[in-house]
């Protein structure tokens, strides 16, 4: 008997914690090999961070009532980046325990991904976490949660997954409640008497396997050996190896009708395992006739930067990183773009700049690639003088003024989640941010869900900072993409030495040109290092400088300073300039660090 459910929940209210103690209660893991906390978190990124960034699905087996059960469990992402995870993982389940810190209550994305359970008619189980804590008021939180979701709250189980309290329970539950695969035997028709069909929810580029294929078996049955194809591209391929995750790889002869478990497919091209496609097996005769499973809506990214490598002789290795990477993100996209000042490089659209940071960082840690991302934006709609639309995916492709109409900017719909006393500072934050207020409705007498629409050029770069430094941490955000509105845009552009650094230009509201302008120049003045000469440094719109300012150029030699003998720690500034000198990127004839690219993105 098979049980197939995901655990959801918001950032850090213990989903990756809980996972732990379903592994050891169920002897998946051994308590000694339970080398670090978070077990499911496997990649150095995750554990470094302290956040899950990927779906990670494990299989456990449990007795009940003398009956034996196959667990599968998917441990999901809880940051809004991170979404896409969630949906593709609801997709794979019957069933969603849903933790809430008991401390903290409902969250945005405890909403959001809750909402998201329901679309998929998830059975949901909800949890109230870390009850060992002094600061849980699981009462309070239990009649928030009846009173949101309408979920009665004698059925909230109370756990602390750090101590293990109350967890057994929580097992009985998932078994209890949530329901079995729905039974879809193979398709018994004569003329199809070997079919199957197994849902691709994520898959991964192995160097010795080839591409291996996360699924869940939706109908049929899949064995190693079985000839079948992708149904996008109906290549045909043979199942080298089957199995379940325990979370590593566990081959097994077969995966049966319902199971979550792996394929590996040995195709080499990475476009071939698309997420959300369908893995088909039957007669070749029925092939074109066949149907593919309900897929994945495409996400759409929130955000494009560019990607270069600071040596112009890696592209093609960014290139095969992409592609590869994209296989196990399926929600990064990108093209291949060239820019004057940067050369050969991609224009990538993330879901938000966590995202985006995660991605730079995956690059250069797996691909041991060494980058340049430039500044975020949004994509904006242009028309032009004549009717057409364009679509603008990098600034500096935006035509001088004169020869558009209008410009068209995204719009997003934002739920925000605090305690009452913060109102007035984010309502503050999102008015000076051209948002215009929806409606705000309490969810108990001390804590409200704001709604507003928003530009979300005005939230991607830093309203998630500083919403949480003028709540203490107390407020969190959820958004959905809406609908393009015309404002008044222009572009910024940013010229180094007289020249215009395509990379370095922004497209933003007139009435923030003007302080724009002066904190991108005085931050570039900060980061580029000085040269044998003087560099001029402007910010403009049209033909006209708005901002200046001027690195005066270098005199003397860095180390001249120091005292004569001290030769140790003249080194130490030599190596420390030379190690600084890796990200530099030559501009016309200026050398530029990396971090003058997200000059942007840096505080005040
Ligand atoms: P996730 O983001 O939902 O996966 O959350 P994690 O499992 O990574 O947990 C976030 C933090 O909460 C970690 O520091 C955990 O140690 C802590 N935590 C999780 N569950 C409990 C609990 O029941 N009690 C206490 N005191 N801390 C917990
Ligand atoms: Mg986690």
């Amino acid at each position: 008997m098979i049980r197939n459910f995901c655990i959801i929940a918001h950032i850090d209210h213990g989903k990756s914690t809980l996972a732990d103690r379903l592994l050891e209660l169920t002897n998946t893991v051994e308590k000694r090999d339970m080398t670090h906390g978070q077990f499911l978190d496997t990649m150095d990124i995750e554990q470094e961070r302290g956040i899950t960034i990927k779906l990670q699905p494990v299989r456990m087996d449990w007795k009940h009532e003398g009956k034996n059960y196959i667990l599968n469990l998917i441990d999901t992402p809880g940051h809004v980046d991170f979404s896409y995870e969630v949906s593709r993982s609801l997709a794979a389940c019957e069933g969603a325990v849903l933790v809430i810190d008991a401390t903290q209550g409902i969250q945005a994305q405890t909403l959001a991904n809750t909402y998201m359970a329901i679309e998929h008619n998830l059975e949901i189980i909800p949890v109230l976490n870390k009850i060992d804590l002094p600061a849980a008021e699981p009462e309070k939180r239990a009649e928030e949660i009846e009173s949101v979701f309408g979920i009665p709250k004698e059925e909230i189980i109370q756990i602390s997954a750090k101590e293990g309290t109350n967890v057994k329970q929580l097992l009985e539950t998932i078994i209890t409640k949530i329901p079995p695969p729905s039974a879809r035997p193979a398709l018994s028709a004569p003329s199809a008497p070997m079919s199957a069909k197994a849902l691709i929810f994520d898959s991964i580029y192995d160097p010795y396997r080839g591409v291996v294929a996360y699924v869940r078996v939706k109908e049929g049955e899949i064995k190693k050996g079985d000839s079948l194809y992708f149904m996008h591209n109906k290549k045909k391929f043979e199942a080298l190896e089957v199995g379940c995750f325990r979370p590593q790889y566990e081959k097994h002869p077969c995966l049966k009708n319902g199971e979550i478990g792996y394929v590996v497919t040995g195709q080499k091209s990475v476009g071939d395992a698309r997420v959300g496609d369908t893995i088909w097996k039957g007669k070749e005769s029925n092939l074109e006739k066949a149907t593919a499973l309900p897929g994945y809506k495409k996400v759409m990214p929130f955000v494009f930067a560019s990607i270069f490598t600071v040596d112009a002789d890696n592209y093609k290795e960014l290139r095969e990183a992409l592609n590869k990477l994209s296989l196990n993100d399926a929600s990064l996209q990108f093209e291949p773009e060239r820019s004057g000042a940067l050369g050969f490089g991609f224009r990538c659209g993330f879901l938000g700049l966590l995202h985006m940071e995660i991605v730079q960082e995956r690059l250069e840690r797996e691909y041991g690639l060494s980058l340049i991302v430039t500044s975020p934006s949004v994509v904006y709609k242009v028309t032009m003088k004549n009717g057409e639309e364009k679509t603008i995916a990098t600034p500096s492709e935006l035509p001088d003024g004169g020869i558009y109409d209008h410009v068209k900017e995204p719009w997003i719909k934002m739920e925000i989640v605090t305690p009452a006393e913060y109102i007035g500072v984010i309502m503050k934050i999102c008015n000076d941010r051209r948002g215009l207020h929806k409606d705000t409705q309490y969810l108990n007498e001390n804590r409200v869900i704001i709604v507003y629409e928003i530009p979300l050029a005005t939230i991607v770069i830093d309203f998630y900072d500083a919403l949480k430094s003028i709540s203490q941490g107390y407020a969190s955000v959820s958004y959905n993409f809406l609908d393009y509105r015309q404002s008044d845009l222009i572009k910024l552009d940013i010229l180094i030495a007289g020249d215009r650094v395509d990379p370095l230009a922004h497209i933003m509201h007139r009435s923030e040109a003007q302080k724009t302008g002066k904190k991108i120049t005085t931050k570039l003045k900060e980061i580029i290092p000085k040269h044998q000469f003087q560099i001029a440094i402007q910010a403009a719109i049209g033909g006209k400088i708005i901002a200046r300012e001027t690195i005066p150029a270098l005199r003397k030699d860095v180390t001249a300073k120091l005292y004569g003998g001290d030769v140790t720690r003249k080194n130490k500034l030599l190596k420390k300039q030379k190690a600084g000198k890796k990200r530099l990127k030559m501009i016309g004839k200026v050398e530029m660090p990396q971090e003058a690219f997200l000059a942007i993105l840096k505080k005040d």
